[in-house]
């Protein structure tokens, strides 16, 4: 830390993304991404459009909103695009939450505690179940703002919409914010209610049903007046948040819903094998409708596990906080990746039996 950086800030823990190493060393199952490339269209959008990387890119994302708001069914309107769903979150920090205490689960989205404190907000961290759900009655009737991923992350349980529905209900002098990053995976979307509900926001992302991780590209669907309150933010801190690739590569990705939707269904099959040789392997694992698993074994600690599977050259995540220590999340690769992992999970395992 230098001696200038301002007090306020001293104390700030900055969010921890999962490793990337660069080159091709590890099957890498640890954040989350698609392990399919984007459509060849997408791919080809972005090289048309870097040429005229010299022009600054439409502010407004016109022609991505277009294709955003048919895809949902919602009016353009009603739909706010970002640079990965990571600014909306940080735009609904900033813009909601810095006068009213915001509500969230003490295990989701490592980002919305660091949002949280960034933008000096008062936040109650609601503990889950036993069963590692979120009991949507401990949100009703709060008064507070709310912001669940739903799926929830890393647990990969939901929510239905109706629970989701009495948590918006309940609390109209709040907006409630659900965070649908896997909901490609066969969660329940809220997008409907966004339409009957003045206090919903629905924040979607491409970066991992649609392969473009690495693009950053988020959007979100909200009454036409929290949506102006974002644009407001978003002109006054990087008016240009996404950029000419990005956009393109979007457009492209929508008109090629097929590809990415395909490739869901086969992360989902993918998804109900891995947890299933698990079970067979002696792992307790969540009832996941994410495009990652959360497992964990009684004969292996999640730390130690994490440490045997990276030296066999597999990363997965492993959290340390007390209540998840145990459990590693693994995200779901190709089916010839995930035949790897267990295979060498068996290995892993035999060891300590003998
Ligand atoms: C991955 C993820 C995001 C953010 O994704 P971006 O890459 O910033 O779009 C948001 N919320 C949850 C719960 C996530 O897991």
């Amino acid at each position: 830390m230098s001696r200038f950086l301002c007090e306020k800030f001293s104390s700030l823990e900055a969010y921890t993304p999962g490793e990337q190493p660069q080159g091709m060393k590890y099957i890498k199952l640890n954040t989350n991404e698609s392990p399919y490339p984007p459509s060849p269209k997408t791919i080809a959008a972005a090289g048309m459009e870097a040429e005229k990387l010299n022009l600054y890119s439409d502010p407004e994302s016109k022609l991505l909103k277009q294709r955003l708001a048919e895809r949902y069914g919602v009016k353009y309107e009603n739909v706010f695009t970002s640079n990965g769903s990571d600014e909306i979150l940080q735009f609904f920090f900033m813009a909601f939450c810095s006068e009213r205490d915001v509500a969230y689960p003490s295990i989701s989205y490592g980002f919305y505690p660091v949002y949280a404190e960034l933008f000096g907000c008062k936040s109650t961290v609601i503990p889950l179940k036993d069963d590692f759900s979120v009991d949507s009655g401990d949100y009703e009737g709060i008064n507070k703002n709310i912001v669940i991923a739903n799926p929830n992350a890393p647990t990969g349980l939901c929510l239905t919409m109706a629970q989701v529905e009495k948590i918006v209900t309940s609390n109209p002098d709040n907006i409630v914010l659900i965070d649908e990053a896997y909901v490609d995976f066969g969660g329940d979307s809220c997008v409907e209610l966004t339409k009957k509900y003045s206090n919903l926001v629905v924040c979607m992302t491409f970066s991992k049903s649609r392969s473009l991780a690495g693009g950053r590209l988020g959007f979100c669907f909200a009454n036409e007046e929290i949506i102006k309150d974002l644009e407001k933010i978003k002109y006054s801190t990087n008016p240009y948040n996404v950029n000419r690739m990005t956009q393109a590569c979007g457009v492209a990705a929508i008109e090629d819903d097929g590809y990415y939707m395909d490739n869901a269904q086969k992360i989902i099959k993918t998804r109900e094998y891995l947890t299933e040789e698990y079970r067979k392997l002696g792992f307790y694992v969540l009832d996941s409708k994410a495009n990652f698993i959360f497992a964990k074994h009684n004969s292996i600690s999640g730390a130690e596990f994490y440490r045997e599977l990276r030296a066999c050259g597999i990363l997965v995540r492993h959290f340390s906080k007390a209540e998840i220590k145990d459990f590693v999340r693994i995200s779901v690769g190709t089916m010839e990746d995930i035949e790897t992992l267990v295979i060498k999970t068996k290995e892993i395992l035999s060891k300590r039996f003998v």
